[in-house]
């Protein structure tokens, strides 16, 4: 039986999942509204891979006798003021959820729950290539720029993503 304390932040936890699937969709539509087909695809599977993120905790609360509570998620920002900028919010982002995580895992240590932290595990190394990821593709907008054929490439990089 999960901890109400542990049970509690499992309940945060997956807002927080719901809301990054959230915002990565808004930042996929900020995509689609410059023409960038490939930026567009990359930001909506990471929007299926933060919704992913928030059933495998979902499903945890349930079968560990607890209740999921879900909670409001705030509008995320409709606009960002480049390529460059977007993935510098993604950057950012991945490394507020990295924290949160190391949070939560922190409760389960607290709590002496043992399954709750071999579950976060998975979670703790998932951060890992979130942020790698997320950082060698901002990396790579700032070293090419944002004008015509580097946009063009990058978006078409982006494109495959999900493909093979
Ligand atoms: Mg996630």
């Amino acid at each position: 039986m999960l901890s109400k304390t542990l049970q509690n932040a499992f309940n945060d936890q997956i807002n927080h999942e719901l809301s990054s699937s959230y915002l990565y969709l808004s930042m996929a539509a900020y995509a689609e509204s410059l023409n960038l087909p490939g930026f567009a695809n990359w930001l909506k599977i990471q929007t299926k891979e933060e919704s992913g993120h928030a059933m495998k905790l979902y499903k945890f609360v349930n079968e560990r006798g607890g209740r999921v509570e879900l909670q409001k998620i705030e509008q995320p920002p409709l606009e960002f003021k480049s390529p460059t900028a977007l993935f510098e919010e993604v950057l950012k982002h991945e490394r507020k959820i990295t924290v949160l995580i190391n949070k939560l895992y922190e409760v389960a240590l607290k709590e002496k729950d043992y399954a709750a932290q071999v579950l976060l595990h998975e979670f703790i190394t998932e951060q890992v290539e979130e942020e790698a990821s997320a950082s060698a593709i901002l990396e790579t907008l700032k070293m090419a720029g944002e004008k015509g054929h580097a946009l063009i490439m990058m978006d078409r990089q982006l494109a495959r993503r999900g493909q093979n």
